[in-house]
């Protein structure tokens, strides 16, 4: 076959030209490729791993995105909760919602930061379990809740989506969960977090730009619609189990 044969002809030119200039180039790389990238910093924090690849919700939230929020903002929260700990310890070797359930008995110097970045780390640390390709539709007790306390699913849909349209700025609209199971509606700015009232997300959307603004621009009504068929129902019904057990972590 002709085809083939030019192919394996050109694969092999290809093949002797990079032997060929292989001296030359490693001598011209070898300074560029000396300061290798950064290492994350190595500390009691890490960002979790996704349990879907990131493209697997498109198209409603696209793999670029995902690729993006994933790694480096939530990365970027992570990196500096490790360099706080660095010279708080007890950072690190605390529960989550024990931290951010007792904000103020933290030292002024870091008091803003760990708000901003373990409650970063905690709504990101949720937001990626909540999510999974396939979306799917609430049963069982949760949609025994959302008829009761929220409504039925459509009104909730609608109120959820209102409320996230109207969050200023940067922030988040979360379901909410009581230790009784009574669920509400509530929106959070920046990157607070219901643990900071006593309370729990059961689940909640990012209205931050970066989730969504590479494919949904100023569009932030057409995101929260497409986001609910990311929701992955079964993990909302394990945390409300665990939420009325008390057991709920993040
Ligand atoms: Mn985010």
């Amino acid at each position: 076959m002709p085809s083939l044969s030019r192919r394996h002809f050109f694969g092999a030119a290809a093949g002797m030209a990079a032997i060929a200039a292989a001296p030359r180039l490693a001598f011209a790389q070898a300074p560029a490729a000396a300061p290798a990238a950064a290492p994350a910093p190595a500390g009691p924090f890490a960002v979790p791993p996704l349990a879907y690849p990131f493209n697997a919700l498109e198209p409603h939230i696209d793999a670029k995105t995902m690729e993006i929020h994933h790694d480096k903002h939530h990365g970027a929260y992570v990196a500096n909760l490790n360099t706080i700990a660095k010279a708080n310890p007890q950072l690190g070797t605390s529960a989550i919602p024990d931290v951010l359930g007792n904000l103020n008995a933290l030292n002024d110097d870091i008091k803003f930061a760990v708000r901003n970045n373990l409650g970063g780390h905690a709504n990101h640390t949720m937001f990626w379990e909540i999510m999974a390709p396939g979306g799917g539709k609430p049963e069982g007790e949760v949609l025994a809740a959302i008829d009761k306390d929220l409504g039925g699913l459509e009104k909730f849909q609608t109120d959820f989506n209102a409320a996230g349209g109207r969050q200023f700025g940067s922030g988040w609209v979360f379901v909410t969960v009581a230790k009784d199971g009574k669920l509400a509606i509530e929106t959070r700015p920046n990157q607070d977090n219901p643990i900071m009232d006593g309370k729990r997300a059961l689940l909640g959307n990012d209205v931050w730009e970066h989730a969504y603004y590479l494919n949904y621009q100023n569009r932030r009504a057409d995101y929260l619609k497409a986001w609910w068929n990311t929701v992955n129902w079964s993990k909302v019904a394990e945390r409300y189990a665990a939420a009325k057990a008390g057991t709920l972590g993040v």
